[in-house]
């Protein structure tokens, strides 16, 4: 099938045809038709699927009909968890509609508020925007909310996970009451499914069944290792294995910092990703990480929800992640697009619970491998797979 086919216009056509796509991937097949009737949408469909052309395509095609809104305000409103996401769906937006004249703004929060702000006064096309930062201008009477026509949460399930549910439900009070609304999630939680049954009625739903976690080309395995060994096993694998480049996760910024330092004294260049460093210095490290001249990223998991590399050859999980779904978010960076991934844990005892819960969660033990050098003197247990958190046992009762 081609895009031709999905009812979009000759300016959006070629710009999809300039970046080299010869067709629509599974999601935007099925999302593009249904957004271009203008009826609501509920999408379980995770980074990597191509899901943000899926609704940039469309809301484009629509907008690119009618006129740009007056002073402060917008027309569509994409709202996203992390800065780096909403530079990176509007920088979409720009190469879709780089044929159209259409206005969009990034804009998020940790930066001047002035720019931003006078970015608005014109009106725009279409807003993509973190929620604090939204809520911020809105109470600063620099964007109003009155003649969206059509509102985007995007990985909604993020959004949730990162606390922005209040600003969330206030934004969607504040914004006329028959607007679109769609929604895009790589996992169907209880508290998406409750949001978008709160925000959005009478929805057209669609899944891309097959989750990362299912991927066959995705090989996941883990090795089971003493918790102070972590660091030097960790030396040994990126010596040992030839991956070109690897997105290490890492759960605090102090320990990134320590981490990276490890790997120097070992020989090994790598770089710290985490919130604690400023915006322009992230931009750079990412953009070095982005065209191979940084060749190991040591990350916090909260940092690099936004970050979006294609293909990427390998994922380290040196912490393993809470809750289990971060799990199958992180392995789906890699493996994308046909590519052979590997997605490999360092797993000591104390994790054992997390084990469970991420096993649980993909319905199937991953592949333990143990490293000559690094067997465990705590053993960690096989994970039961129907494990249930003693907190949700309880309140289950
Ligand atoms: P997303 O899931 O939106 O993060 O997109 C993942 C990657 O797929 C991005 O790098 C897009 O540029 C790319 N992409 C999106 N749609 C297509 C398509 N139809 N053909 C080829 N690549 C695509």
């Amino acid at each position: 099938m081609s895009f031709s086919k999905l009812g979009l216009s000759d300016p959006i056509l070629k710009a999809v045809s300039d970046l080299g796509y010869s067709s629509p991937t599974t999601i935007q097949k099925q999302a593009i038709p249904v957004i271009l009737k203008g009826e609501n949408l509920i999408a379980a469909a995770q980074t990597g699927t191509g899901k943000t052309a899926g609704f940039v395509l469309p809301i484009l095609e629509m907008l690119s009909k009618g006129e740009t809104q007056k002073k402060k305000r917008f027309r569509a409103l994409i709202l996203v968890p992390t800065r780096e996401l909403a530079i990176q769906v509007n920088s979409s937006i720009v190469d879709y509609g780089k044929h159209l004249g259409l206005k969009s703004l990034a804009m998020y929060g940790g930066v001047d508020y002035q720019p931003q702000k006078q970015a608005l006064v014109d009106g725009i096309d279409i807003l993509v925007a973190t929620p604090g930062r939204l809520i911020d201008l809105y109470g600063q009477h620099s964007v109003y909310f009155e003649e969206a026509e059509i509102l985007v949460l995007d990985e909604a399930d993020r959004m949730l996970d990162m606390g922005f549910i209040e600003d969330i439900n206030k934004i969607i009070g504040r914004l006329p009451n028959n607007i679109q609304n769609l929604l895009f999630s790589a996992t169907m939680s209880n508290p998406v499914r409750e949001l978008a049954r709160t925000a959005i009625n009478d929805a057209t739903e669609i899944a891309i069944t097959k989750h990362s976690a299912s991927k066959s080309n995705i090989k996941q395995w883990l090795v089971t290792v003493d918790k102070d060994k972590k660091s030097a096993l960790l030396s040994h694998l990126l010596t040992e294995n030839s991956w070109p480049q690897a997105l290490i996760f890492i759960e605090t910024k102090h320990g990134s910092a320590k981490l990276v330092a490890q790997l120097e004294k070992r020989g090994i260049a790598a770089e710290a990703f985490h919130s604690g460093r400023n915006q322009a210095s992230r931009a750079r490290v990412l953009e070095a990480f982005k065209d191979g001249s940084i060749k190991y990223l040591v990350a916090t998991g909260v940092a690099a929800r936004g970050i979006d590399i294609d293909d990427l050859p390998c994922v380290i999980n040196y912490d393993l992640p809470y809750p289990a779904d971060e799990y199958v978010h992180r392995i789906g960076r890699t493996g994308r697009a046909g590519a052979e991934g590997e997605a490999v844990s360092l797993v000591s005892r104390d994790n054992f619970k997390h084990l469970c819960m991420i096993e649980s969660r993909l319905g199937q033990l991953i592949e333990r491998r143990t490293i000559e050098g690094f067997v465990p003197s705590k053993e960690v247990p096989i994970s039961i797979l129907n494990y249930v958190p003693k907190h949700k046992r309880e309140s289950n009762n």
